[in-house]
């Protein structure tokens, strides 16, 4: 099990052995209305009318079967919200900073802004959790958005091999590469535990 306890995020029952061999944490990253929430909702299965009649969730968990073999995330996407101080702010970053067993740092194709924020928060986690091989994935997303496009793959790609991440682009909107990018999450985490393994 890797060395965070695998229970789910405030949750008051702490998980059993057996299902912590393959539950893990991912924190989404990114500014405000880059796409983290319905990227989630879609990883989730959550409609869009349903998140509109229910009260949003900060945490969402979902079984993937990959390569043949099951894995669960807890995925977690509370890093901005409306309506709390800038002292639980301060709390829930460092929080969502310690927890993740895997980050996915978000920014939307269309928002250059979004895209430097990127870099910082992958900066931040570089020094937060300085000595461990974290997975982190660096998602382009609003793929959709053809015209308003302000960040190019290539861009997208390089920032990625220099912040030593994966890169994927996605469009929620149009459901591309949702699956592959959670998917992907799952690949990067396996990889690290069979190299701690061996
Ligand atoms: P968050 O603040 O990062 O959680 O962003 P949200 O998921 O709330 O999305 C912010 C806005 O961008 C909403 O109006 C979404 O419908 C829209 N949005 C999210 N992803 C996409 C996308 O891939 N394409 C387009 N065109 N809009 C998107």
């Amino acid at each position: 099990c890797l060395p965070e306890p695998c229970g789910g995020w405030l949750s008051e029952s702490s998980s059993s052995d057996e299902s912590c061999e393959s539950l893990y944490r991912v924190v989404l990253l990114g500014d405000p209305g880059v796409g983290k929430t319905s990227l989630v909702n879609l990883f989730a299965g959550v409609q869009e009318k349903d998140s509109l009649e229910q009260q949003r969730e900060d945490t969402y968990e979902r079984t993937l079967s990959v390569d043949g073999e099951e894995t669960t995330l807890v995925v977690i996407d509370t890093w901005e919200a409306e309506k709390r101080s800038s002292e639980e702010d301060n709390w829930l970053h460092n929080y969502c900073m310690q927890v993740g067993n895997a980050y996915v740092i978000v920014y939307s194709i269309t928002d250059r802004g979004s895209f430097e924020s990127a870099s910082e928060l992958r900066i931040q986690l570089r020094r937060t959790r300085q000595a461990e091989n974290i997975p982190i994935i660096l998602v382009g997303n609003k793929t959709d958005l053809v015209r308003s496009r302000e960040v190019s793959v290539e861009e997208g790609r390089a920032c990625a091999v220099v912040f030593d991440c994966k890169f994927i682009e996605t469009s929620a909107a149009l459901q591309h590469n949702v699956t592959e990018l959670f998917e992907g999450v799952v690949r990067q985490i396996r990889l690290r535990q069979d190299s701690k393994e061996a």
